[in-house]
């Protein structure tokens, strides 16, 4: 169980999964962004507090939405548009102590979408 919270804490999520890795992706939104990516499935994600209070970004291809709280700007996670079976919250968001142990992979999101390493 991870606890992830934006800075001004509005956006509250708890996440039920245990990832194998975090992702750093280079594709142009997320290399912006600065992101780090825990990817898991919509139910594995509970908001606390603040599931209203992000605002969500459309890019080009509209296969997913950006969140970010309204308040801080934080980039909260990302969402499928419609019905997908996989999401990701930003683990900076969580105690960097938490995440401490886990992998780090690297995804080409900019070209071949497969990974780094
Ligand atoms: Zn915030």
């Amino acid at each position: 169980m991870f606890e992830a919270t934006c800075h001004c804490g509005a956006v509250r999520m708890k996440i039920a999964a245990q990832p194998p890795w975090l992702t750093l992706c280079n594709c142009s939104l997320c290399r912006r962004l600065g992101a780090l990516w825990l990817h898991c499935h919509p139910a594995e994600v509970e908001f606390t507090a603040g599931a209203d209070a992000t605002k969500a970004y459309l890019q080009g291809d509209r296969t997913l939405e950006m969140h970010h709280c309204t308040t801080c700007g934080c980039t909260t996670h990302w969402s499928p548009v419609g019905n997908g079976d996989r999401m990701a919250v930003n683990a900076r968001l969580i105690d960097p102590e938490a995440i401490a142990g886990l992998r780090v992979r690297h995804l080409d999101g900019a070209e071949t979408f497969a990974y780094l390493d």
